[in-house]
Parts: structure tokens; sequence; C-alpha cells
């Protein structure tokens, strides 16, 4: 593996070499462990913004990951593109840090067009940043600077300017024309606010040069025995080997449809997340009931205007699999429809269609705005916020709301209004509350609790029933960590998705819905988790692809070099523990909302055992089960996470 690795300073427009093999998440956490990051604000220009790219030359080995120490969670965060690596490779670069910090707003220029790589920081001096509106507005405006370059381009929109929940944006571009679905992001963790807010930075234009003769024999001899280690370990040809093991995300002849959309609906049934995760107090003949009308109003339509008419196509790497599946001319994936859609009282696939679009355009992380505002949708249902305060109206938020096919349609098109309008509160921070909301909901709860401590006595006093609920973080899901940082999880009612774990909000956990497991199970199955999907991010491959690359990455790996995986994995999952217990520690739970999703869990999910102890002994018995997950967690991880005694 060559050493392509650089650090470009955005205050003085130079940049360093950095001499080493490093994988994506080794670069991120290696830098922000010797450029002490956990010591400086998340917007602070040395909070170093890291990305590189896979190195496999596989399909699906072309993912940019991207690193920092996010403004969500606090601590270190990692989250990842598709195929954004694929034109990325050109520049002859593996992996590159920014820090310092532009004086005006910028788009960071990598040009590999001749033999030394051009750097370059163009200031947005015709573009109107202050009414800057629109992530796909800045999109096109790229391309008609730089059309005529074999150019990708990753970028921020608006909600990375004024909030901690910006995401990353980028669409392949194909003779000058973007291609139709394949738009990606990487928004897990607010990586796009630290981009813009720490380096005044909002987006990386990159290009580079063909390759010559002799490099691309060398690289179709590498991809050859590439091909030959997969063929041989299962006695298959390449393409039959990745087909069989992708079904889901191309096309399922079971479920009879494609993609995260079409099949997850097919498997959450009755336990989809719905009404701000209420689903442990509606009976679940109700949600048996609004589970058919997703699978009407969602997975019908979607596979009329998606599947059916084979709107599919791939994240920019030439993968058979095309798994990016889209109407209108937008992909359609399960997280950002699911919580933009179910989770807000929303049953119509064209009225979420508006609030992803809107909430997409905006910039923002699609799971983390759609879990703030079934949050504020539940505090105006509740009356702990107001209208006037907030700037939309209440809600249908009463699943008593939602009894006729009329019924539902209509509530779901006036929450999207709602949805759409709280959107735009948010990203351009609009009213004071929407300055408050734009910190995430732990943070904003903090200021809430006391902005409205009269109003939360008066609550806690009326609602005897709802006793449990004494602040605004009882009525959010998310993980906390630390004083004040905190992720939401994947739309998943899955036990290992609300558990201190080092790295949250991702899939490095157990996340099978519908089961409740004993404590060390669990942390056992999360561990295997963190293990495969800590590897496959680190080496830039695309998660789709992990059940067929993960039992043969090593020996793919060997063809390219010496490094030792194992010892790799285990020194980074060492280094991100030991960087973020510098910033905070692991928390116990603290909403009511979460503890009552395990608790109930118990019982929804069929384990008599951990059901009866919980309703005997009730929170007592949480304590025991989720310290006893992290006790295994951190002995099979060899680590110290342990939760705060
Ligand atoms: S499965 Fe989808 S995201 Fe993954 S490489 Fe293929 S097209 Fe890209």
């Amino acid at each position: 593996m060559a050493t392509k690795n650089i650090i470009i300073d955005a205050s003085n427009k130079k940049y360093n070499i950095v001499e080493g093999e490093f994988f994506p998440i080794n670069w991120g956490i290696y830098l922000h462990k010797k450029y002490e990051t956990w010591k400086y604000n998340v917007y602070d220009k040395n909070n170093i913004f890291c990305f590189g790219r896979g190195i496999l030359p596989i399909i699906g080995g072309h993912r940019l990951i991207f690193s920092f120490k996010s403004p969500l969670w606090d601590g270190f965060h990692f989250s990842a593109m598709g195929g954004a690596g694929y034109v990325f490779k050109n520049t002859g670069l593996n992996n590159v840090a920014i820090i310092g910090r532009c004086e005006k707003p910028s788009l960071l220029i990598l040009d590999r067009e001749n033999e030394d790589l051009k750097i370059d920081f163009m200031e947005l001096k015709d573009y109107d940043i202050k009414n800057y509106k629109n992530v796909y507005d800045l999109n096109n405006y790229i391309l008609k600077k730089f059309n005529e370059k074999n150019y990708r381009a990753f970028i921020v929109g608006p909600a990375s300017l004024n909030t901690n929940m910006g995401g990353i944006f980028s669409q392949t571009v194909k003779n000058g024309k973007f291609i139709e679905g394949s738009e990606d992001w990487a928004a897990r963790g607010g990586g796009g606010s630290v981009l813009y807010r720490a380096h005044n930075i909002l987006g990386v234009v990159y290009y580079g040069k063909d390759k010559t003769e002799k490099e691309l024999n060398e690289q179709k001899d590498l991809e050859k025995r590439m091909r030959e280690v997969v063929e041989k370990h299962y006695n298959k040809p390449y393409m039959t080997v990745i087909l069989e093991h992708t079904k889901k995300y191309r096309y399922n002849e079971e479920t009879q449809t494609g993609g995260t959309f079409g099949n997850d609906y097919h498997y959450t049934l009755d336990i989809t997340p719905i009404f701000n995760w209420r689903m442990p107090y509606i009976h679940k003949n109700i949600r048996i009931a609004l589970h058919k009308k997703i699978m009407k109003y969602f997975v019908e339509q979607f596979n009329k205007e998606s599947i059916e008419p084979k709107k599919w196509t791939n994240c920019g790497e030439p993968c058979p699999v095309l798994c990016k599946k889209y109407r209108n001319g937008l992909k359609v994936d399960y997280e950002p429809y699911e919580s933009n859609g179910p989770l807000l009282g929303i049953f119509d696939i064209h009225a979420a269609d508006r609030v992803v679009h809107t909430v997409d355009a905006l910039g923002f992380d699609a799971i983390e705005f759609g879990n703030l505002a079934s949050w504020v949708f539940e505090l105006l249902h509740v009356g702990l916020l107001k209208p006037e305060e907030v700037g939309i109206a209440k809600p249908a938020f009463d699943i008593n709301d939602y009894q006729t096919d009329e019924d539902i349609l209509k509530n779901s098109n006036y929450n999207a209004e709602l949805a759409v309008k709280l959107a735009n509160i948010v990203a351009f921070n609009e009213n004071e509350i929407g300055k408050i909301f734009a910190l995430g909901k732990r943070k904003a709860s903090k200021i809430l609790n006391v902005k409205y401590k009269d109003r939360l006595f008066k609550h806690n006093s009326n609602n005897n029933e709802d006793l449990k609920y004494k602040k605004f973080e009882d009525y959010a899901v998310y993980i906390p960590f630390g004083d004040n940082g905190e992720i939401s999880p994947t739309l998943y009612w899955s036990i290992g998705n609300f558990m201190p774990y080092l790295i949250q909000g991702k899939y490095l956990t157990y996340y099978q819905c519908g089961e409740f497991l004993e404590p060390e199970k669990l942390a056992k199955l999360s561990v295997e988790r963190v293990i495969e999907e800590i590897t496959i991010e680190n080496l830039g491959i695309c998660r789709f692809h992990r059940k067929w690359i993960y039992p043969v990455i090593e020996s793919l790996l060997k063809e390219i070099t010496d490094v030792n995986l194992n010892s790799t994995i285990e020194e980074l999952i060492k280094d991100i523990c030991e960087y973020d217990k510098k910033i905070g520690y692991p928390n116990y739970i603290e909403s009511q909302r979460v503890k009552d999703l395990i608790m109930a869990g118990a019982e929804e999910f069929g384990n008599d055992k951990w059901s009866k102890v919980f309703k005997e002994c009730g929170e007592e018995k949480l304590r025991e089960y989720i310290k006893r997950v992290s006790n295994e967690y951190n002995k099979l991880l060899n680590i110290d996470w342990r939760l705060k005694e």
C-alpha cells in the first residue's frame, strides 16, 4: 500500500504528506489523538475533518469514509458514502484531513489531472451563501463549473450552517450530468456541520487523470487476483457470489421487492417505529392495522413506482446490485422514509416524499431530523410546547384519529406539512426554539427543562399516569454519551440499539428487532457486529456486500498489504475508547421512553423471565440488565467502557 495521505491546512492553503499505511478510520482516530482534538470545541478549526477511501479493488470496495469529533455524539464518529471513493482514487490519494479554517466560505478542489497534486480553495464569491436554501442548488452550481472534468463532489446543505445535524451529500456525475437516483449521504454524527462550521468549507470537488496503460494492466491483474480469491472460496463465479448474497438490496423473490425500503417493512411488521416510538403503549392489533396501511400506502406504491419500472441505479461504482431504488428522481431508502414517515404519523408515501425531499434538500441527517421532529410532535401533543413557540400547529398524534383510510391519508398530509415547516424552522434557526432544537434533542432538553420548569411542574402534577415522564428528554429517543452527547438509534425496535456502547447510531450493535436476549448473549452478538461492521467500514467497503466479503476479507487484503487486520481492528477500537474517555463516559439511559422500549420489549418479544422481573422490580432490574450487557461487552472487546457508577 503506497503512502498517499495528506493534511491540508485551510488557513494557509498548504498541505503536508503523512507517511504510513492507514485505513480510513485508523487515519481519523490517529489524527484526532495526535492533535488532541478532545481539548477543542467541536467547531474549533482544530476539529480535524478526515476522510479516506476503500482500497480493495472489488465491487463494493469504493466508499469514502468520513471521521470527526461529532457535534451530536460529542465523541469520535464516522460515516460512509457509497461510490464516492471510485472517482477519488483518480486523485492518487488514500486519505485526506482538513485542519484550519478558510477565511471565506469555500470549496476545496483536489486536482490530480497532472503529475503533481494541485490543491485549491475556491471562494464562493459569486454564490449567495446568505441565501443558501437547497443542497441541489450548490450541486448544480458545481456541475456548471466543473462539468468538463470527470469529477465527483461531496457537499453540505443549509442544515450544516446552523445545526448540529448536517449530513454530507454527493451524487454521481457522468458525462456532465447527474445520474438520477444515485445520490448518497454520509449523514450520521453531523459531519457536514463540522466541515462547514469548523473549516468554512461547503464541499470538496475532486478529479484526476485517466490511468496509463501500464497502470490499467496492473489494476486489471489485481482485480483478477481478487476475483480468484472469491471464486476459490465459494467455488462459484464472482458475479453469482455477489448476486446471491445481496438479494435484499437488488430484488428479493420472496418479498417481490428490492432495496431496504421495500424489504424492511416485510420484517418490522407491527413493531415498526411509529408516533415517536410510542409502540409500547399502542395495542398490538392497532399496530398490525397500521402496518397494513404502511404496506398499502408505502410499500405497494413504491413497488409500482420504482420496482416494477426498474428504476434502479448504483451509487457510482459499477455494482450490479443497483440498490438505489428511486421514484420521482430521488432514491427511496427505509431509514429516511421511516423516520420522516410513520415515526411522524405519516403513512402515505407521497406525503412522506414531501418531508424527505425537504429534509434532504436542507442537508439534514434524515434519521436525526425525523427523530427530533417526532419528539417535537409529541411535546406539542402533550402540551409541553405550544404551537406559537414552535411555529407549527399541533400535529395529529392521537392514535384514535387514525381509524379510517380517509383519516390516515388526511392526517399524513397534515403532519407532512408541519414537518416540512419545522425542518425549515430548525435549518434556518427561524425562531428561538428552532435554534434550541438545532442542537439536538438532548442538548435542547437541558435548556427546555430550565426554560419551562414551571410548565413541567404543572404537567407532572396533572398527569398522574405519566409521572415517570418528568423532563423533556423523557419523550426523546437517543443513546446518551457523556454530559451532553447523544445520537438517535437506527429505526428498529431492537434492544441492542439502546445499549451504552462505544459507537451507536449505526449498525455496530446487534440490531435484530423483535428479540429479547439474555444480557451476555446480547453483548456477545453485539460485539460480533461491532467487529464485522467496523472492519467493513474501515476498509471502505459497502456494508450491503458484507455477507460475501467478510468471510474472505483477510485473504483479499493479503493481496495488497501485509497489515495484520485483526490487530489493526483491535487497536482501532481501543483507540476510539481511549479518545472518547477523554471527553465523557458511557451513560445509563436517561429517557423514560427508551427505558419503556426496553422493558416493554421483554414482554412484546416473548421473554417471560425478564418481562416478569421488570414488572415486579421495575427499573432496578433494568439497571442490572444494562450493567450485565455492559460488563460482557467490555470483557469481550477488552476495553474499559464501563458505565459510570
Ligand atoms: S450495493 Fe449499492 S451502495 Fe453498495 S456498492 Fe452496490 S450500488 Fe453502491
